[in-house]
């Protein structure tokens, strides 16, 4: 922990110099260790994207486009050993790599999975299930498409909650950039009704709900179906209303998890396997989410940080590493760079 509140203090530039030396010296030390139990065992990597779409604006840098996300599949096909999540990947002699993808967006289904079908290559999709047919976007856009728009705004938000309510300057895209960016991390923390009611606050204030160019749907029912249908891709669970579990109650927590399983199962009429955490840092899930995603009978579950996945890996936290809207040479490079870290 040390070092992550150090972070979040107030630094003078000396410390700042300190803790990124720090830092930089962890990361060699890192990459040693890491290229010694390679040699003791061939590494799986496995990539974690959420959208194959060419948005107007994407403020979470989420989305890879159509083209490069075609480049990535087939620079994977051509060099690597390709698994899917579930199944059983150890005794490799050779590194290989999974695909995943998180969320649930229709673009997955209407975009994504022509390339990978076409490539060849299998993929598993992580489907929040509570937006599964509905017309509801995930909350971050919700934010986004009321606050990160031109237009006419009051000059000041106030926050109606008894822990995070307070005052905002709004009167400049520059001021509400800065609201999206706190309610967006404090969001992250709370439970599913809190946040609808900051939302409801937020859509009343700025007389509308929805402002932004892109429409972020995600998957219907018959789309889910078709993905699991296709022999190039599974669904796994990603809990109900993708809140962080960390933030909830242990009957919360069992309801979101169990639930996606049963209402994905019932959408595709297989048994779900496998799961991924909302968000995926460390801090956004706990012991209890563990033990309730062996309860529910998952075999796996993903988390969203990054590292290599070996044999002593926990297969109920494996590590995944973001990929970004790259061109094909920073692809590579990155992903040579993922064998280390
Ligand atoms: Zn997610």
């Amino acid at each position: 922990m040390g070092i992550l509140q150090l972070q979040n203090s107030p630094l003078t530039s000396s410390a700042r110099t300190a803790y990124r030396s720090v830092r930089a010296a962890y990361r060699k030390v890192r990459a040693i260790r890491n290229r010694f139990l390679n040699f003791v065992e061939s590494p799986i990597v496995i990539l974690i994207y959420h959208r194959v779409a060419n948005l107007s604006a994407d403020p979470e840098m989420l989305s890879v486009s159509r083209e490069n996300f075609y480049r990535h599949m087939l620079f994977l096909k051509q060099h690597f050993r390709i698994l899917r999540f579930e199944e059983e990947w150890f005794g490799l002699k050779e590194p290989a790599v999974v695909v995943t993808f998180d969320d649930g967006y229709a673009d997955n289904v209407l975009d994504a999975l022509p390339v990978l079908e076409e490539v060849g290559v299998p993929a598993t999709f992580f489907v929040s299930s509570g937006h599964v047919g509905t017309e509801k976007e995930f909350w971050w856009h919700q934010l986004e498409g009321i606050l990160l728009r031109e237009g006419e705004f009051p000059a000041r938000f106030q926050l109606d909650d008894a822990r995070y309510g307070r005052v905002w300057d709004t009167a400049s895209l520059e001021r509400r950039k800065a609201l999206y960016a706190s309610l967006n991390m404090a969001m992250r923390e709370i439970p599913p009704a809190r946040r609808d009611s900051w939302l409801d606050q937020l859509g009343k204030w700025a007389d509308r709900r929805h402002g932004g160019k892109d429409f972020h749907r995600s998957m219907t029912k018959e789309e889910v179906k078709r993905l699991a249908a296709s022999p190039w891709a599974t669904v796994g669970a990603h809990t109900v209303t993708h809140s962080a579990l960390s933030s909830l109650t242990e009957e919360q927590q069992r309801k979101e998890i169990f639930t996606s399983k049963k209402d994905l199962e019932n959408i595709t009429g297989t048994e779900i396997t496998t799961f991924s955490y909302p968000f995926g840092r460390k801090r956004d899930y706990d012991r209890t989410s563990v033990r309730l995603c062996r309860e529910a009978g998952f075999i796996k579950a993903a988390a969203n940080f990054p590292g290599q996945v070996h044999r002593w890996t926990d297969p109920f936290q494996l590590p995944r590493h973001l990929v970004r809207n790259w061109d094909l040479e920073t692809f590579a490079a990155e992903l040579k760079s993922f064998w280390t870290r």
